[in-house]
Formats: structure tokens, C-alpha cells, sequence
């Protein structure tokens, strides 16, 4: 792997690791304050609403049960033999409509007959299991009761009952007279709760059955509830307030309750832990998504800019500055190169030396500026004459090196007059010529043996009085 790849994603793992400790810690102490929160306040306090919202709404009817138990009409009407019975139903009617019940009833311990608003409902029996409650209430020391059961006046839908026991002067049992509420109305409340606090409310009764929710639970479900709270029911009895928590199928919830004597049910305000971490996910997960849109952007930068400057260094180290050409050193490699096509190939390679005549002069008359535009427009020149294969370089001050690879003396000759004619000729280089020497390419000998050649030619070309070529 190369050193760049390496150091990129060295940098990158890095950066990643960061932003992945710092977006997990940060996720990990969020979900903490939320629990904290929702354990230490949340739960707490919309549990306390419930309750107290429950608390009044029972309160209106508790009220008018006790007004009913303490009625002159009601012990009267009893007393004197139950004589009218619709006036009593007038009664129950008026008090059901007054104040909005689902019903009002009073049942006679002498005679043992239901009465409603229609009249007449039926007579009790200890042996019938819809009428035990009121066996079981008689007996019970509590004047007033509250009770989930259903509503034989009501095509047997579920109620909340206010039973409370009316007493004649000498404390002996008349009867007992009550109203019923509508549980279709409690279990809206409950999912008016629902919507307002986003916590599910329910009653769990005494053997973990739920009773009433804020959401349809089917059998399977209440059942599976029931198993999961059975444990913590005389718990949650025994302690007035509590919190626990419990499993079902995947899922952890946690949950509030609070035993309420009047109706001998457990209040229950539940939530499903993962909503907690719903949307705290989604904040993990979109700023992981900006850290590495971000992270992408910055390694893109980085990357660009090493290439750029790569890029720059890399011509640096192989171009000569003031003509493009190849520098000497990245001449020694392409050298090389051929040398190795050589060996397979064993085509002819030709070598020219060019250097510029009496350069100095040009320096001497026109600057060391034009100087060097003259060296760059003639090198300039001489490249037009090679082929995309050829090679040129510059050795040195104002020489070149040219390597002709795939190429017989008469050709080199023809490509050297070609390029001194060309230079002769060139109206932008105050005259200038230049000498070539050329020598071909030997196997055996080394690349200074090979270049030692074509300088001597050089040499001799100078000799021989400049602007000519020597092989
Ligand atoms: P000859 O025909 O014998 O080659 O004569 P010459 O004057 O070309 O040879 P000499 O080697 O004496 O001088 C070369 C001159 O080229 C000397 C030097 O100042 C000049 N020169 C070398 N490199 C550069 C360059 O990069 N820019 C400029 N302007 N001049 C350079
Ligand atoms: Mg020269
Ligand atoms: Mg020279």
C-alpha cells in the first residue's frame, strides 16, 4: 500500500474513532438523563395527574351515592313497604339524568328486589354469581365500596359502581343504592392520557388482569401481561406508590403504579423503553451521517491538495524548469528504458549531442533574459522534429541529449540536419546554430561509453568550424 493510502486512512480511522466515541458517548449519557428523567419526574408526575384526575372524577358520583344512602325519600319509600315502585324509578331516573351516570339503583335488603330507572330489574340471590357483590359487600365493614363489574341494567356492558350502604336509624341495613359510570368514558380518559403525556395508563386488578387501558389489548396480550406482572402484584398492593419494570418478547418497559384502595385496583402509567431511544437513534444516526458526509469532504481536500502538491513535486523533480525537456537525471531512467527495449528488441538506436554554438556571445550581446528564451524557443524547435518515442533531454547549459530509439544512421542523420537546418533558419534565435554529434548505440558498452561517443562527435563538430554534423 502506498504511503499516501496509508497516512489517509490512518487519518480517516482516526477522525472515525472520534467521531464515533464522541457520538456514542454523547448517545450513551442522553439515554441516561432521559431514563433519570423519566423515572425521577415523567413517571412520577403524570401518575400523579391520573390519579388526581381520577380521584375527582369518582369524587361527583361518591357524592351522590352518600345523597342517595341519606335520602328521607329513600328510607321513607323503603320503610312505609316499597309500595310505589315508580316513584323510585322516577327517582333513579332523575338522579341518572341530573347527573349524567350510566345508572343509579337501589336494592332492598327486605325484599331483595334491583330497582333502576325502568323499574324493577330482578331479585337478588346469594347463589347467583352476578349478585354476589352485594352479599359481599353487606358484609364488609366499609359503608361505601367501588367496583369494576358489569351492568345488568346496561345489557351487562362494564361499569364502575359507587355502592354505599343505606343504614335506618338503629344502623341495621336497607339496602344498598349506588350509581354506575360509564367505563367507555374511563378508557377514553385513559387514551386522552395517552395522547396528552405519550404514556399508556391502565388498571390492573388482583390477580394482574388488566381491567381498563388506553389501548385495545387483545386476550393473548392481556394474558401475557398478566404472566409478566403476576410476580409484583402483592408488591405492588402492599407499597402505595412504585416502579418496576418488565419483558415482553423483545420488548422492556417500565412502569409506575399505585394501589388505590376505593377501587381495589393497581394504576398503572407504562412506557416502552425503546421509545425513549427512538429518537435519540435518530440523532446518533444523522450525526453520524453529517460526521461522515464531513469527514468525506475533508479527506477529498486533503486528498486533492497532496496530489496537487505531488503533482508539482514530481515535475519539479523530473522537468527542467526553463525548457520542459527531460532534466538529466530522468534521462538517465528513460535511458534505461530503452536500453532494456534494446536487449529484447535489438533495433538500431541513434544518440545525438547538440550543443549551441558560441552561446556565450548571445548571453554577451543580449542578457542572461533572451539568453534563456533563446534556449527554451530552441528546444522548442528540436522537439518538433521527434517523434512521440523519441527521447530529448537537456544535459547541461545549452546542451541536449536526443535518443532515437528504432532508428539506422541514415535516419539519425536525416533527423540531425533536420534539426540544425531547422534552428539556422528559426528567425526568433538571433542566428544561432548549433553542432551535432551522433554515435549508435553499442550493447557492450555502458551509457557514459555510449554518450562518451557522440560528445567526441560533438567535439570534432566544433572543430570543424560549428553548425555541422559529426557520426
Ligand atoms: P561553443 O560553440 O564552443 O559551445 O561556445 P559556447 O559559447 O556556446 O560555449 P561555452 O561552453 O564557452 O559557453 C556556454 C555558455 O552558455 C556559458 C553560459 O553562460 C551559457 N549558459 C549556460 N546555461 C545557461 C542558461 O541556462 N541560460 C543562459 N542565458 N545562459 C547559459
Ligand atoms: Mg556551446
Ligand atoms: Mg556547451
Amino acid at each position: 500500500m502506498k504511503f499516501k493510502t496509508r497516512m489517509l486512512l490512518i487519518i480517516s480511522s482516526l477522525i472515525i474513532l472520534g467521531f464515533l466515541v464522541s457520538a456514542i458517548s454523547s448517545f450513551t449519557i442522553s439515554q441516561q438523563r432521559a431514563l433519570k428523567s423519566l423515572t425521577e419526574q415523567e413517571l412520577p408526575l403524570v401518575l400523579n395527574n391520573v390519579y388526581s384526575d381520577i380521584q375527582r372524577d369518582l369524587l361527583k358520583p361518591q357524592l351522590v351515592s352518600s345523597m342517595m344512602a341519606n335520602d328521607t325519600f329513600v328510607h321513607e319509600w323503603a320503610e312505609n313497604g316499597e309500595l310505589d315502585i315508580q316513584s323510585m324509578s322516577r327517582y333513579l331516573q332523575k338522579i341518572k339524568q341530573e347527573y349524567d351516570l350510566f345508572s343509579a339503583f337501589f336494592v332492598s335488603e327486605n325484599s331483595q328486589r334491583y330497582f333502576y330507572s325502568e323499574g324493577v330489574l330482578k331479585v337478588i340471590s346469594a347463589n347467583t354469581e352476578a349478585d354476589s357483590w352485594y352479599y359481599r359487600f353487606k358484609d364488609k365493614q366499609a359503608s361505601s365500596e367501588i367496583n369494576i363489574d358489569p351492568d345488568m341494567g346496561n345489557q351487562n356492558q362494564l361499569a364502575i359502581f359507587i355502592n354505599v350502604k343505606v343504614l335506618d336509624q338503629a344502623q341495621q341495613l336497607m339496602g344498598i343504592t349506588g350509581v354506575a359510570l360509564n367505563i367507555n368514558n374511563v378508557t377514553a380518559k385513559l387514551q386522552e392520557y395517552y395522547f396528552k403525556y405519550g404514556k399508556q395508563v391502565y388498571f390492573l386488578d388482583n390477580n394482574g388482569e388488566v381491567i381498563l387501558s388506553s389501548y385495545h389489548r387483545n386476550d393473548a396480550h392481556k394474558k401475557l401481561t398478566k404472566n409478566a406482572l403476576k410476580a409484583f402484584i402483592t408488591e405492588m398492593r402492599q407499597e402505595k406508590e412504585g416502579q418496576f419494570s418488565y419483558q415482553l418478547d423483545d420488548d422492556h418497559y417500565l412502569l409506575q403504579t399505585r394501589y388505590i384502595e376505593e377501587l381495589d385496583l393497581i394504576l398503572c402509567v407504562e412506557v416502552q423503553l425503546d421509545e425513549i431511544n427512538t429518537p435519540l437513534i435518530r440523532e446518533l444516526v444523522i450525526k453520524l451521517f453529517v460526521s461522515f458526509l464531513l469527514l468525506s469532504l475533508i479527506l477529498w481536500l486533503i486528498l486533492k491538495t497532496i496530489n496537487r502538491y505531488q503533482e508539482k513535486l514530481e515535475s519539479i523533480a523530473w522537468k527542467d524548469a526553463l525548457t520542459g525537456l527531460l532534466n538529466r537525471h530522468s534521462f538517465v531512467d528513460s535511458y534505461q528504458i530503452e536500453h532494456n527495449r534494446h536487449q529484447r528488441n535489438n533495433h538500431e538506436m541513434a544518440i545525438l549531442m547538440i550543443d549551441i554554438d558560441l552561446f556565450k556571445e548571445i548571453n554577451d550581446k543580449f542578457g542572461h533574459l533572451i539568453g534563456d528564451q533563446v534556449l527554451k524557443y530552441s528546444a522548442m524547435s528540436l522537439k518538433k522534429v521527434l517523434r512521440p518515442s523519441d527521447v530529448i533531454a537537456r544535459w547541461g547549459g545549452e546542451e541536449f541529449i536526443v535518443l532515437l530509439p528504432d532508428t539506422a544512421l541514415d535516419q539519425a542523420l536525416l533527423s540531425a540536419e533536420r534539426m540544425r537546418k531547422l534552428i539556422e533558419a528559426h528567425q526568433d534565435l538571433k542566428g544561432i546554430t548549433i553542432s551535432i554529434g551522433i554515435s549508435m548505440f553499442c550493447a557492450t558498452q555502458n551509457m557514459d561509453g555510449n554518450i562518451g561517443i557522440a560528445d567526441r562527435h560533438l567535439y570534432r563538430a566544433k572543430k570543424q568550424g560549428r553548425n555541422c554534423i559529426v557520426h
